[in-house]
């Protein structure tokens, strides 16, 4: 893609391309016919997909330049592949100021999207060095690293792209916070579980449609969170707190939750969750999910039924974003190392707050102000957005 400048005083290198049928021994059958010329390796990448390998090997040039290009064909036309070899010099062009991931998640994954994704990358002045693929399910997630524009910017121009074509892209700044430990921070209702708690707890007390207006009357913008909730919460009065662990058992959580909450603390994670629901759920989810933090509120309890109303302090939007600091630091992860995944308007401030916020199904309002958006109903393609690949997933086991 870079026209290779020759320099004067750049010592001379070949490109040697390897291309056909693979099968094992032939990187050990390069390298040998490139030892015989006592050449020194500068650069090396080789690639398998669907039996075919690509094999690039940057090596300084030998004196016998000419007879070790006539040796690596005759090499590959015994093997019936592919060689070419090309002269130049130096190494690669140094890669531009602003380095970034892009995942990108495609279910399925089209060409067309890929085209107008890298079209944009390279308006934006971007260059891309490598593509790998990191997993092919339950989506096909492929990696980009992209260099020569700020990882802002890049973000900002990808964005709409990924909506216009209808796939997933997260832009993460590459650099050494990629690999150190973390803190992810989740939402619990339709994010970690599929459900909506006070819902379920309505239905036992018969009064889900109230609910249900409420919070109608709540996303219309009628009513703060904090107001919506004591107004559902009051509806509960007089319910027997036994229905605890009839909800507990109705709760179902998302597709690949539990992949992504093993693979987190396996790598080393910390995973904390927070809810605008109710402890009496969330306390069983952090048991058997092996939780590290956890926030929600508290039905209260008198003489074993509920009272209407929530003890102490409420979580809302702006609480949310108050434990993910709280969290972060009893965990001591900086703020830019953390990762908050939610869907509703009240985790809008917490996915901001975090290093990388990410819309997990949201609503639009929410999608568009947070810095990435997962549109598949799978929890463990978050994975994906951190770079972790479906062979690490699937080791963790
Ligand atoms: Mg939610």
């Amino acid at each position: 893609m870079n026209a290779q400048v020759a320099r004067a005083d750049e010592p001379r290198t070949l490109l040697v391309k390897v291309f056909g049928k693979d099968r094992p021994g032939l990187t050990t059958g390069l390298f040998t016919t490139l030892a015989g010329y006592g050449v020194d390796v500068v650069d090396f990448e080789q690639v398998v997909i669907r039996g075919r390998i690509v094999l690039v090997a940057l090596v300084t040039a030998p004196p016998a330049e000419g007879e070790l290009r006539a040796t690596v064909h005759q090499w590959a036309d015994a093997r019936k592949l592919q060689a070419e070899v090309i002269s130049g010099s130096g190494d690669n062009r140094p890669r531009g100021e602003g380095r970034s991931h892009v995942t990108v998640l495609g279910n399925p994954l089209t060409a067309a999207a890929l085209a107008a994704l890298t079209a944009r990358i390279t308006e934006a002045g971007g260059n891309i060095d490598r593509v790998f693929r990191l997993a092919k399910y339950p989506v096909t997630a492929v990696e980009l690293n992209v260099s020569g524009v700020l990882t802002e910017e890049l973000r900002a121009a990808l964005a709409p792209e990924a909506a216009a074509q209808r796939v997933d892209v997260a832009v993460v700044a590459s650099g050494l916070q990629r690999r150190a430990k973390r803190l992810v921070v989740m939402d619990v209702d339709s994010t970690l579980i599929q459900d909506e708690v006070i819902e379920l707890f309505a239905a036992h007390a018969g009064c889900e449609e109230k609910v249900a207006e409420v919070t109608a009357a709540a996303m219309r913008g009628e009513l703060d969170f904090a107001e919506s909730l004591r107004a559902r919460v009051a509806l509960l009065e007089g319910l027997d707190a036994s229905v605890v662990e009839k909800v507990r058992a109705e709760v179902r959580l998302t597709p690949g939750a539990r992949t992504l909450i093993r693979t987190l603390k396996r790598l080393g994670y910390q995973v904390a969750i927070v809810s605008g629901g109710f402890t009496q759920v969330t306390d069983d989810l952090v048991e058997r999910l092996g939780l590290d933090f956890a926030a929600a509120n508290t039905l209260e309890v008198v003489d074993g039924k509920f009272t209407g109303r929530v003890v102490g302090e409420i979580v809302d939007r702006a609480g949310k974003a108050r434990m993910l600091r709280r969290f972060a630091a009893e965990a001591g992860v900086p703020l830019e190392q953390t990762v908050a995944i939610g869907d509703g308007a009240n985790d809008l401030d917490m996915l901001n707050t975090a290093g990388l916020g990410v819309a997990f199904n949201a609503k639009p309002v929410v999608r568009e102000a947070a810095h990435t958006a997962v549109n598949v109903p799978f929890l463990d393609t978050v994975l994906y957005l951190l770079g972790i690949t479906r062979d690490e997933v699937e080791e963790v086991v």
